[in-house]
């Protein structure tokens, strides 16, 4: 791919919810590795200049995912707007400055602004990730004045790879399965790329699942005092390059789903076959699109039940579901199960989870 006069778009997602980061900073024995957000926005800085240092046509974006609300702390689109506020440094690059005062300052501003009693709620991390997909939507989207293509297949004035780096503290919102999976949609068709760095606390389902079907990588950091070598060896090389640098890429990848009734992450799943909403049991109605199912079909279903707790109880990490045609295994699209099959095994692509589907009706 000829992509040599153009640079390469990042937008990058912060989790900062002050409640995991406390817990993030705590001394041994809690943490072998301490972290606090200071030597992480430190480390980040850095990384965000490695990548604004490697092309001059490269853009960058940095969202923040504060409890309860996500705002956009930078875009290199409006960053003249931003530079008349910092001071000028004559020993420093002006465009780092502006990254850096920028984003220090929001993030600083909006901690400060939080009550007490809002530091406890939920991150929004999907609002996040929407706004930066909204973002490179807009920047992928050729406007009308100039919307020829060129002779490479691009066209001008847009990027090729943009990528979306997801810097997580936070454990799964199971309620935000469905936002999610929306959101991994859009990426797909924009063509964009999800990576994820899960900071701290334990390995997120849903992450897992955005950074496998957009062909991110999604690392679980181990050595949290390494934050910026995992930063830079992984993902400031853009896509396209990261075939030839053997980047490390998930060995298993955790494909349960949530259901759509009591938003709890499953291990065995009941899908309309309809509307392919998904339940934790055999439901007479789907309650999403109304369809009624024949009774015979749940009766059958509700006996296999015990039976196929019995079998996943070996399996924990791995999602199993079915259809009424008989067991399927899903291609990996995870939570949007595949066109139902008429039954048939398909095997699960670079992971070892199979996936089976119980459609009802
Ligand atoms: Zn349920
Ligand atoms: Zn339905």
């Amino acid at each position: 791919m000829d992509d040599d006069s153009k640079g390469s778009h990042l937008s990058v997602v912060l989790d900062l919810s002050p409640t995991h980061w406390e817990l993030s900073s705590r001394d041994a024995p809690e943490n072998t590795y301490p972290l606090t957000l200071a030597t992480f926005l430190s480390q980040l800085l850095a990384f965000l200049n490695s990548h604004i240092a490697c092309r001059h046509e490269n853009t960058l974006a940095v969202f923040g995912a504060f409890p309860g609300k996500s705002i956009m702390l930078y875009s290199s689109s409006n960053a003249v707007l931003d530079s008349l506020s910092t001071d000028v440094n004559a020993n420093s690059y002006p465009p780092f400055n502006i990254v850096d005062s920028t984003v220090v300052q929001r993030i600083m501003t909006e901690l400060d602004s939080l009550e007490e009693h809002q530091e406890e709620a939920p991150t929004a991390l999907v609002g996040a990730l929407v706004k930066a997909l909204c973002y490179v939507n807009r920047i992928t989207l050729p406007t009308s004045s100039n919307s020829k293509t060129q002779s490479n297949g691009f066209h001008p004035g847009v990027l090729p790879d943009p990528r979306i780096l997801i810097l997580s503290v936070s454990p799964d919102l199971s309620t935000s399965y469905i936002p999610i999976m929306n959101a991994i949609f859009s990426a797909q068709k924009l063509k964009a790329t999800i990576d994820v760095c899960q900071i701290y606390g334990p390995n997120t389902v849903f992450l897992q699942q955005a950074a496998h079907l957009t062909g991110g990588s999604y690392i679980f950091l181990e050595r949290r005092d390494a934050l910026l070598q995992y930063l830079i060896m992984s993902f400031l090389p853009p896509p396209s390059i990261r075939k030839t640098l053997s980047v490390p890429t998930q060995e298993q990848v955790d494909f349960r789903a949530a259901c759509f009734c009591h938003k709890k992450i499953i291990d065995i799943g009941f899908v309309c076959s309809v509307c392919l909403s998904i339940f934790c049991q055999p439901l007479p109605v789907c309650t999403t699109c109304r369809t009624k199912f024949p009774m015979k079909t749940l009766q059958r279903l509700n006996a296999a039940r015990p039976l196929l707790a019995t079998g996943n109880s070996t399996r924990p990490s791995q999602s199993r579901m079915s259809t009424a045609g008989g067991p399927v295994t899903n291609n990996g699209v995870g939570g949007a199960p595949a066109a139902p099959h008429g039954g048939g095994q398909i095997a699960n692509g670079n992971t070892n989870g199979a996936r089976c589907v119980f459609h009802l009706g």
